[in-house]
């Protein structure tokens, strides 16, 4: 599995050293989009700086994407290998996703599989970037919910 995470550095021009490893192996085994804070609990051995850093150079070479789902912390994620949001034209969010936030156990989730739909913008707006973050329950705590 290492292996292939140093391909997906290595794909994006990112040299694979020991630190960014563990962060994308970090973000790869989480079912959701991770925090600052989040990520530095999981790698206990790294410090917030170095991962900081490592999260901003992700995001210039377009491995992972940043969430804002109104928690106040910015989420990050990886990016599917579809993903499109190296496209800097504008006009396009083809590869950009819906997100999910749980309001009980405060995780994001990637809905990969939804793209944020298409709008008709009025005349003179320029659309640059969307942040598509719909709220509910979790499937988890739904069912959680469902036996109480
Ligand atoms: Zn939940
Ligand atoms: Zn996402």
């Amino acid at each position: 599995m290492m292996e292939n995470l140093e391909h997906l550095l290595l794909e994006k021009d990112i040299k694979p050293t020991a630190i960014r490893l563990l962060v994308v192996r970090a973000m790869q085994e989480a079912d959701c989009a991770l925090s600052l804070t989040n990520l530095e609990t999981r790698l206990a051995t790294v410090d917030k700086s170095t991962i900081f850093r490592t999260l901003t150079l992700f995001l210039e070479h377009h491995i992972i994407h940043a969430v804002s789902d109104g928690s106040g912390q910015t989420k990050y994620a990886l990016c599917p290998s579809d993903c499109h949001c190296d496209n800097k034209d504008g006009h396009n969010l083809n590869g950009l996703h819906i997100h999910f936030s749980c309001e009980n156990c405060h995780r994001t989730f990637c809905l990969r599989g939804l793209s944020i739909p298409e709008v008709e913008l009025p005349e003179g707006f320029v659309l640059n970037n969307a942040n598509y973050v719909l709220m509910g329950l979790c499937p988890e705590c739904a069912a959680k919910q469902k036996k109480r």
